[in-house]
């Protein structure tokens, strides 16, 4: 059980014993009937706001088993600039990287997309139209949403990516429920730059990197703006963050491959998919399918 379930149960059974004191010796003033509603609603926003405790579902946020690797993640492409930039660069220093897409910028740049997958690096699904309340989204509609931005994937380059990241990175009860139901596991970040922001300068985007960078390390940059109306500082960034990465006698691979997750593509809605659950994971104490559930 991760700690934010813990806790989640722990504030439930807590509530539920103020209740039962309360009727048992008369109720307390209403100052302290409000200040534990309140704690307790605080909780329950932590755990969305916080995805990495796992109060809603377990989103994987780093490895700590992981053997001197790291995998570099980049949110809100494709884009046939930006995106194709930071491909370059990847090459140049022979990293590798996992790109996960906005389902409507895969549809308007299809080409992005194929050459993200032939230049050898992985896709995760972001969202169909990266809304920023996709929180509130019924799990109905977050299923229907990872499976458009999936079919989008698989149309433009015949891949079926498993891995979602909530757009905004969010996770409430409902974003857990409804990837659940689409079979994809949450993918969160150990550290991130911010970068998704106009404005931030590429220094601070390698000095928050570098305090974070370790063995095991989920790094969250972007390849595109959401709005497509700036260029990420992560692109003026990459070289010096891939420099400090071979420095530090790390390694980059995707995700899954951090993870130990089965790297075979197009399984996400066979029952292969409760099976993808590698080594690693298990070692971090998941259950392979749990991570899965909705509950
Ligand atoms: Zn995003």
């Amino acid at each position: 059980m991760t700690f934010g379930r813990l806790l989640l149960w722990a504030c439930s059974l807590a509530g539920l014993g103020f209740s039962l004191a309360a009727a048992w010796f008369g109720p307390p003033a209403l100052w302290i009937v409000a200040a534990v509603f309140l704690a307790y609603w605080a909780v329950i926003f932590v755990g969305v706001f916080v995805p990495r405790l796992g109060m809603y579902a377990r989103v994987y946020c780093e490895a700590p088993a992981a053997d001197r690797q790291v995998a570099l993640t980049f949110d809100d492409g494709p884009h046939p600039h930006t995106t194709s930039a930071v491909l370059d660069i990847l090459d140049r220093h022979e990293a590798v990287a996992t790109f996960f897409v906005v389902g409507h910028k895969v549809d308007k740049y299809p080409e992005v997309v194929r050459e993200i997958v032939a230049r050898g690096h992985a896709l995760g699904l972001h969202g169909y139209r990266h809304d920023r309340l996709f929180a509130l989204k019924p799990p109905a509609d977050v299923a229907d949403d990872i499976e458009q931005t999936r079919a989008a994937v698989e149309r433009a380059c015949g891949v079926r990516p498993r891995l979602f990241r909530a757009p905004i990175g969010f996770v409430s009860p409902r974003t857990a429920a409804g990837a659940g139901r689409a079979q994809a596991p949450l993918v969160g970040w150990s550290v991130r730059a911010y970068d998704g922001r106009a404005g931030v300068s590429s220094q601070s985007v390698v000095r928050r990197i570098e305090a974070g960078l370790r063995s095991g390390a989920i790094v969250l940059l972007h390849d595109a703006a959401e709005r497509e109306d700036f260029t990420p500082a992560a692109v003026e960034a990459l070289p010096r963050i891939l420099e400090a990465i071979q420095r530090r006698g790390l390694t980059t691979v995707t995700v899954d491959q951090l993870l130990g997750f089965d790297t075979a593509p197009a399984d996400a809605t066979s029952e292969g998919s409760s099976r993808a659950l590698g080594e690693r994971a298990l070692l971090h104490g998941d259950e392979p399918g749990k991570s899965l559930d909705a509950s």
